[in-house]
């Protein structure tokens, strides 16, 4: 099978060339606003007075918005505080007008007295027998702790609230189902739900999500529903069976987040995937289906911030991808430097003939997870987060061959350069 992916190094490369921007807007602005959250100090007794009559002075200074940052910081240390909720509520007993006085409350960025409000509301609708919606407001609530583990008593409180581990293991899916995510063809509004709650899964979570997507035999609808096509998808019958195989194989889970970011298209300029657009673009999917996983690998890359001129690691990487989805292992080290070398040697029309190796360590901590897995599979047994000692293999040994051969005889003095890569004493 080595060939066939070999021929992917030729035939399906990264834009060139991409935008620098390692990291992707939303993961900037999540941890912004974590930075920004004021800390809480273990140390100093927490004074339930003072913050009250301070939001009390503020609320008469006509100063809403500071008011309510002391409203959080007793939401932070008095969990679901009944008498700043009364407040909140305006002393409203009856539920649908309780609801409405907080209202105003719920699109608050302030993380503790969001989730406060939210799960009064939730209460709230449930005694008024709109169950829908107070699911929503949980499954809010729940999606907000995944990103901020502060609110982790918030979160067991809407965990208890809705759970019933015995109907849904998988937290999940539980709110994708909640987001009605998996019953909508509204396949914009389901990729925009569902992209920030799979992104952060890590690796361990996604298998757990996609082992209960699989148990209840949701892969395809999951696909369907996340999948977006551009009206140029050639083929994009071949595209989903795809997506469906590799996801029912369970060897690369952490790959279905790729499905609410990236789009496909078919312009007929090749098999590429555009950093920019975040557009995987393979002139047919029936006839190139190989490239689908290799393309879309590109898209994770760069989501989770190996830099777009990092050519070597980025074709590394995802020629292993599927090499090892296909056999249990994907050699990293003839994919990164024969990637360099064929730049150099054969080059490609309008690109350079020097193209970066890259280094593992730009990648965010979920990129370094997914590094670290494809290197447990990795027969050249190179530390790829290692970029001196990579840097020097590279000169040592692999920048002496000549990629410019028949793919047998590259074949050939690969294999003598793994044996000399391992007592060349670079690392
Ligand atoms: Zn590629």
């Amino acid at each position: 099978m080595r060939p066939k992916f070999g021929l992917l190094v030729v035939g399906s490369f990264l834009a060139w060339p991409p935008p620098a921007a390692a990291m992707s807007p939303d993961v900037y602005e999540r941890r912004l606003l974590r930075e920004s959250l004021p800390e809480v100090s273990r140390e100093s007794p927490f004074d339930w007075n003072y913050h009250n009559q301070r939001r009390h002075e503020l609320l008469e200074a006509g100063d809403t918005r500071a008011a309510m940052a002391h409203c959080d910081a007793i939401f932070a240390h008095s969990t679901m505080d009944p008498y700043i909720l009364d407040t909140l509520s305006g002393w409203e007993k009856e539920p649908a007008r309780a609801l409405r006085e907080l209202r105003r409350y719920a699109l608050t960025d302030l993380p503790f007295l969001r989730a406060a409000v939210l799960l009064r509301q939730a209460e709230l609708l449930r005694r008024m027998g709109t169950e829908r919606a107070a699911e929503e407001r949980y499954a809010a609530v729940l999606d907000a702790a995944d990103a901020d583990p502060r609110l982790e008593p918030y979160e067991a409180l809407a965990w208890a609230a809705v759970g019933d581990p015995a109907r849904e293991p998988d937290r999940t899916l539980w709110l994708l189902k909640t987001k009605g995510v998996l019953g909508s063809s509204d396949v914009r509004r389901n990729r925009r739900a569902a992209r920030e709650t799979l992104t952060r899964l890590s690796l361990e979570e996604a298998r757990a999500f996609m082992d209960a997507v699989r148990a209840q035999k949701l892969v395809r609808p999951l696909v369907n529903a996340l999948l977006a096509l551009s009206q140029s998808a050639r083929n994009a019958h071949a595209l989903t069976d795809e997506w469906v195989r590799v996801l029912e194989g369970g060897r690369a889970d952490f790959l279905v987040e790729v499905l609410t970011y990236v789009e496909y298209a078919s312009t007929g300029v090749g098999t590429v995937y555009f950093p920019g657009r975040d557009t995987v673009d393979i002139y047919d999917y029936d006839a190139a289906v190989g490239a689908v996983v290799h393309e879309s690998c590109h898209g994770f890359m760069d989501e989770h911030g190996l830099e777009g001129n990092a050519v070597g690691l980025n074709e590394g990487f995802c020629i292993a991808l599927p090499k090892y989805i296909e056999s249990g292992q994907g050699d990293i080290a003839e994919a990164v430097f024969g990637t360099v070398l064929f730049y150099r040697d054969v080059g490609l029309r309008g690109y350079p003939t020097q193209v970066a190796i890259g280094d593992a360590n730009t990648l965010d901590a979920k990129g370094q997870a997914v590094a670290r897995f494809l290197m447990r599979h990795d027969p050249s047994g190179i530390d790829w987060f290692d970029a001196r000692g990579v840097r020097c293999l590279y000169d040592r040994v692999w920048s002496k061959l000549d990629r410019d051969v028949e793919w047998n005889a590259w074949l050939s003095s690969v294999d003598q350069a793994t044996a000399a890569s391992r007592v060349a004493g670079c690392f």
